[in-house]
């Protein structure tokens, strides 16, 4: 069944979620959602990054085909289950950058850079797309999607509310901020990443979150990859990952 066509047909929701994380900390007004794609900016010569050298390329937790994992379980209401695979998402991937935190600041990450010739920029509150250092992005990604997570209105959680019209394409902003922030971490984190030996916990959540996201259609190639003429590092990694037979096409 296609999530974004099942909206409206799905059964009410039978059980809530489990208690809620607290948001990442801001005093910072929220912006609306950038719906722009990546802003791909002059090429550079890309030398290979340390993510896709052997042997972390191949770390991962689950060995196999993660499209076994993320399929819809049977008797599933499909809106609950992309609801709940979200809400970890967004928990684990806080997990992560709470950890990396204090080495991403407005000095070692002037921009939301996801690769030698791509930075991610936001859409302020006059439409206008800047550069914002990645700490005060991820700030506004991870407080923005707490509050989506919050609200009754957007997920709820009470027996017998449906989910809105709105739901999937909400999803799939949220899915696409959650994607950048990976990216970010990927690209400037990686060794921070290496030292706390977390390299195959971080592969298997991004190999996860690109397996749910081909199978409900939340997954840009685009967003992904920048443009074909500046593949974004992450991109390398999806088509390595697809080559290893670790994700499907
Ligand atoms: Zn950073």
């Amino acid at each position: 069944m296609s999530f974004f066509n099942s909206i409206g047909r799905s059964m009410t929701r039978s059980a809530p979620r489990g208690p809620k994380r607290s948001p990442t900390p801001t005093s910072a007004t929220f912006p609306p959602v950038d719906p722009h794609p990546p802003n791909p900016v002059s090429p550079a010569p890309v030398s290979r990054p340390l993510y896709l050298a052997s042997p972390f390329v191949e770390a991962t937790l689950v060995k196999g085909q993660f499209k076994t994992i993320v399929m819809l379980p049977k008797y599933v209401d499909i809106m609950e289950w992309v609801a709940v695979n979200m809400f970890d998402f967004y928990t684990n991937i806080n997990e992560f950058y709470g950890v990396i935190a204090e080495c991403c600041t407005q000095q070692t990450c002037p921009t939301m850079s996801a690769g030698p010739s791509l930075n991610y920029t936001w859409i302020n509150n006059d439409r206008k797309s800047v550069n914002l250092p990645a700490p005060t992005y991820i700030d506004y990604v991870m407080t923005w999607v707490q509050n989506l997570l919050d609200d009754e209105n957007t997920f709820p959680t009470k027996s017998g509310r449906d989910f809105p019209q709105s739901f999937p394409s909400t999803i799939k902003h949220v899915y696409r901020q959650l994607l950048r922030v990976i990216a970010h971490i990927y690209h400037a984190h990686y060794p921070q990443i290496l030292h706390l030996r977390s390299e195959p916990h971080f592969n298997s959540l991004f190999a996860h979150f690109l397996a749910f996201g081909r199978e409900y259609e939340l997954l840009e190639v685009k967003d992904l990859k920048g443009s074909a003429s500046a593949p974004v590092g992450i991109g390398a990694l999806w088509e390595r990952w697809k080559e290893m037979g670790i994700l499907e096409g």
